[in-house]
């Protein structure tokens, strides 16, 4: 079928009501948790090929994380959509003013390869429970995962969710459609392009994108559990994760300690021989292992396979490509530091990050970083589960992005508040009208 007559259709559905009702978004929520669960081990064999996920790698951070999202919607949904009660002002006496969430319409969602199928589903599950039809265009670089998007979300009819496949050529001819809004999850690259596009039309959109997420430890760091915790975080997925550490500063006197935990770390996690174990996922394709084996010498790989070792890359020169580029694979660049007024003052001259991680015990330090740099999230003393919980927002901020979403923030995300105001007919102030000769004299009364 046409984009258009797609998008058309959605429209057209939006507009007869049926989706704003509670009866219908927690409908679908059931149908999809259904057929997400009817086509789980689908979906866990589509992951498995397109990213060598191990089963419980993939439900932890794809699969698990979805339920999840649709359980707190469904549970939560009620008591959002009711309307809320504002105040007013003292010039609004016996006035009444409310807001409502409102769902946008159609709402396209462009999705990204690494976590294929969260990244897709999360969003898809907010603009679906805040009221709206949803048109999907998951990444041609997971091919498996996303025909099986395609192939199990076809069991809705298209005027309420609909699956695009297709590259950046289909993606372009779908913005020019009028959808209402548009969730993009990718690179800071393609962000940008998207942006442009969307301005055309005015439509509202939200920008997941990646970057440089830094690490910091701290002399007084629980250093054993931080180097496990940055292992996990780290070479999850092969690395590439957005809010992965992408690079670390560590300070000098528990540099080398840091250092040694992190290798015990990754053999503990990983085994002797990572490129061997089943645990450890690969890189996406040819192109992304040739770009990660140009940033350094004497990485442990398989090209049959695509596997690559986990990396420590000591004090690369920060003008190199690995330290200007987003690294979203399995080397960790690590330096030391001295002074923690040089590692802020190097964060904040960069793009803002989506992630920050602090590993110490020391609150004072804490409240140090957290006041002087801005990121998307910060997590202290753990990596990646800042992401895990429904109760926090996640998005960027500046080159990381604009907007956010999980649990409620997706409700507040893909819902228009609109503010409603009803005055009352039994009082009417005239000093308001042109024709009164006190309004001048109120009106300074009031507000001066
Ligand atoms: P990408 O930007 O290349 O592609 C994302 C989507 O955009 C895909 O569906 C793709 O088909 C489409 N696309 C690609 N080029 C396009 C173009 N020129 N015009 C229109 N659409 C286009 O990103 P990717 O390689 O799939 O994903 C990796 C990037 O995504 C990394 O930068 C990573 O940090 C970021 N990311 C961010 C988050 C987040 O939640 N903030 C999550 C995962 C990944």
């Amino acid at each position: 079928m046409e984009y258009s007559e797609i998008v058309r259709r959605q429209k057209e559905y939006f507009a007869g009501n049926a989706t704003k009702t509670l009866e219908h978004r927690l409908e679908t929520l059931r149908l999809l948790e259904g057929l997400l669960k009817k086509n789980e081990a689908h979906f866990l064999e589509a992951l498995e090929a397109d990213l060598g996920k191990s089963a419980d790698e993939a439900f932890m951070t794809e699969i698990g994380i979805v339920y999840e999202e649709i359980r707190f919607m469904k549970r939560h949904l009620k008591k959002w959509m009711k309307a809320k009660s504002v105040k007013t002002a003292m010039t609004h006496l016996a006035s009444k003013a409310w807001t409502i969430h409102e769902p946008y319409g159609a709402v396209l969602v462009i999705s990204p390869w690494n976590y294929p199928y969260q990244l897709a589903l999360t969003p898809l599950i907010g603009a679906i429970a805040s009221g709206n039809t949803v048109v999907l265009k998951p990444s041609e670089l997971a091919p498996k995962t996303s025909d099986m998007l395609f192939q199990v979300l076809s069991k809705f009819r298209e005027e309420i969710i609909a699956v695009v496949l297709g590259d950046a050529l289909q993606t372009t001819k779908l913005l020019q459609e009028p959808f209402d809004y548009c969730f993009f999850t990718g690179s800071s690259r393609v962000g940008k392009l998207i942006m442009g596009q969307v301005a055309e039309q005015l439509m509202p959109v939200t920008l997941e994108l990646g970057g440089k997420s830094p690490l910091i430890v701290s002399k007084d760091a629980d250093l054993k559990l931080a180097a496990k915790r940055v292992a996990f975080g780290k070479w999850l997925n092969a690395g590439q994760t957005c809010i992965a550490p992408d690079y670390a500063f560590v300070d000098q006197q528990v540099y080398d300690q840091f250092k040694q935990e992190l290798i015990i770390a990754i053999r503990e996690l990983y085994g002797e021989n990572p490129l061997e174990n089943k645990n450890y996922g690969r890189i996406v394709n040819q192109a992304h292992f040739k770009r990660l084996r140009s940033y350094v010498d004497g990485i442990q790989m398989d090209e049959q396979t695509l596997k690559m070792a986990p990396f420590l890359l000591e004090n690369p020169d920060p003008d190199s490509s690995v330290m200007q580029e987003e690294i979203f694979g399995p080397i960790l660049p690590l330096y030391s530091y001295q002074n923690l007024e040089d590692v802020l003052r190097f964060i904040k001259e960069r793009p803002k990050p989506l992630a920050l991680y602090l590993f110490t015990k020391n609150r004072e330090l804490e409240r140090k970083v957290l006041f002087e740099t801005s990121s998307g999230s910060v997590c202290v003393n753990d990596t990646l589960m800042q992401i895990s919980t429904p109760y926090l927002p996640f998005g960027g901020v500046g080159a990381s992005g604009m907007g956010s979403y999980h649990g409620y923030q997706s409700f507040e995300t893909f819902s228009h508040q609109k503010s409603v105001l009803r005055q009352p007919n039994w009082l009417d102030f005239g000093f308001r009208y042109p024709s009164s000769k006190w309004r001048g004299k109120i009106l300074r009364l009031i507000f001066k």
